[in-house]
């Protein structure tokens, strides 16, 4: 008799160890940590959905047939040990596990593991590509991947004619409603669910579970059918835009299914590519989400497991600043913009992608916020949260704080930006224009602040000598770091 342990981001029992497996002879473990879960002050709904698929996943396998050990333990090890103690079993096995820590803990363990088909890319395969290349760029990887792939491909070009759409995907919101985009399902909280939510820790941060975050198989699957029916088709054009009437646009909101297993990317890049072949998706909405699964999601993780675990580490901006209040708390902000967004991480553990880099993201980066501190902050905020996913995406493309090396320049940017994309500005207590005075706009004080504390760094780069020359030659600089030095201070004080 065999066992196989499942962590609580491999919630599929199609991959890896449990593939292989045979209810009839083996047995599955599962095993909630209480030093995990007691950890860090977790968001109510991130560790809900954690606890709950994990508990969901386990009565599934129970019903389809499965004996299935659900240990509640002070650690991993010991509820390993416990297990065997009371299983014996021949031998442990499970799929290759999602970060450096878990892999260090089943190698301290003995845990034998088996390949993970849980991604597109082999990470050997990831490595082997970047061996030959002198430079990672995503949209090389990204190609590579369609060939290999065969999504939206017509033979050996890419279906419609081009690689990438990116260009018609970058509008600026609607002016005005009814917005397009249906809303996503809710599912009704059960029993398991409110087990969960009577014994989540006091210190949980966040508003409580609402039924947003499919915790079961059969929620994941009708979340993907929802998307690829009813959004799919608008996917892209307003991929980057941000309104504070909308939280959800066209995104897919499936990041935490795909991250905790319940979705398999392959499963959800073949529906796109069977609504796509039956014309009910156009090619620039069909390409536009292909390429953040099989490009920016197995690229970044292809990146993790290449210089991890030094990455998580790096700061080459020297950025030290102690994540600020506004982070934790929305209540007290005047930037519009931050209360939105925090708002919504506070009510819902999610935002798409452009509040995380061009908002939140960018203020860590232009304070110059400690990248350490502000992945803690997202891993335990966020209902997709994964290590893979976080760090690349924290530490490299927003903060640039591996010098360049995932992103040849730092997304920096003023209030011009947030107004452009976002609807804040109109209704901000700060004047987005203005970069010095009591009424300037935090992010466009920072940002040109950001460039000349760094002019030196980033003048010789292709992508920013022209904004870092027009910081150099700003006639009132030093009005601009000496507001800039005064809302910094504000920051750390949450008096912003
Ligand atoms: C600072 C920062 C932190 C982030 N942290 C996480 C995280 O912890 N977990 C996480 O899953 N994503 C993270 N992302 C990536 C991205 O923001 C989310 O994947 C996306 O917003 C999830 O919403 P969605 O499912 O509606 O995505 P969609 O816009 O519908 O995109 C479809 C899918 O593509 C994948 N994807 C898109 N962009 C990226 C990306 N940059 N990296 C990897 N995969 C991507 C996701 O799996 C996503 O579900 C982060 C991005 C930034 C800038
Ligand atoms: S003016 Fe500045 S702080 Fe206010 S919403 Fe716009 S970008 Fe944000």
């Amino acid at each position: 008799m065999a066992t196989v342990w499942v962590l609580g981001d491999q919630l599929n029992v199609a991959i890896g160890a449990l593939a292989a497996a045979d209810p009839s002879r083996d047995t599955v473990l599962m095993v909630e940590s209480a030093r995990k879960i007691g950890s860090r002050p977790w968001h109510r709904q991130r560790l809900h959905f954690y606890l709950s698929s994990m508990r969901h996943f386990a009565a599934d396998l129970r019903a389809a047939g499965w004996r299935v050990d659900y240990r509640h333990a002070p650690t991993m090890g010991a509820g390993l040990a416990a297990h065997i103690a009371e299983h014996s079993p021949d031998r442990v096995v499970a799929t290759e596990p999602n970060s450096v820590a878990a892999r260090a803990m089943f190698q301290r363990l003995g845990v034998e593991t088996v390949a993970s088909d849980q991604f597109l890319t082999p990470i050997a395969d990831f490595a082997a590509w970047a061996a030959t290349r002198k430079q990672l760029k995503m949209e090389d990887f990204y190609r590579r991947q369609r060939v290999r792939l065969g999504y939206l491909m017509d033979g050996e070009a890419p279906a419609g004619g081009q690689w990438n759409y990116d260009h018609e995907n970058r509008e600026p919101p609607p002016k005005k409603g009814p917005w397009p985009w249906p809303a996503p399902p809710v599912s009704a909280l059960d029993a398991i669910d409110a087990e969960v939510i009577a014994a989540l820790p006091a210190d949980s941060t966040g508003e409580a579970p609402t039924g947003t975050w499919a915790v079961t198989r059969a929620q994941a699957l009708e979340r993907l059918d929802h998307f690829v029916s009813n959004v799919l088709p608008m996917f892209g054009p307003h991929e980057d835009a941000m309104l504070a009437g909308n939280w959800h646009l066209a995104h897919s909101m499936l990041s935490p299914c795909l991250n905790s297993g319940l979705l398999l990317p392959g499963e959800v890049c073949d529906a796109v590519q069977r609504a796509f072949d039956a014309g009910r998706v156009p090619i620039a909405s069909a390409e536009g989400f292909i390429r953040q699964v099989i490009g920016w999601r197995e690229y970044v993780r292809g990146l993790y497991w290449l210089w991890m675990p030094e990455y998580a580490h790096l700061n080459e901006l020297g950025a030290t600043r102690p994540l600020p209040p506004v982070f934790r708390d929305s209540s007290r902000t005047e930037m519009a913009c931050m209360k939105w967004c925090v708002g919504e991480v506070e009510s819902r553990a999610w935002t798409h992608h452009i509040p995380r880099l061009m908002v939140m993201g960018n203020l860590a980066l232009i304070a110059g916020v400690d990248p350490g501190e502000m992945t803690e902050w997202m891993w335990e905020s966020f209902v997709d949260g994964a290590e893979w996913v976080m760090v690349p995406n924290v530490v490299g493309m927003s903060l640039h704080a591996d010098g360049g090396r995932m992103a040849t320049k730092p997304y920096a940017a003023g209030g011009a930006y947030i107004d452009r994309m976002g609807d804040f500005c109109k209704g901000c207590r700060y004047d987005r224009k203005a970069r010095t005075g009591d009424d300037a706009c935090p992010f466009t004080t920072l940002y040109w602040d950001f460039l000349l504390r760094h002019s030196e760094r980033f003048v010789r780069n292709p992508r920013m000598g022209t904004q870092v020359r027009a910081a150099q030659k700003l006639s009132d600089a030093d009005a601009v770091r000496q507001r800039a030095a005064d809302v910094l201070q504000m920051l750390d004080s949450g008096r912003l």
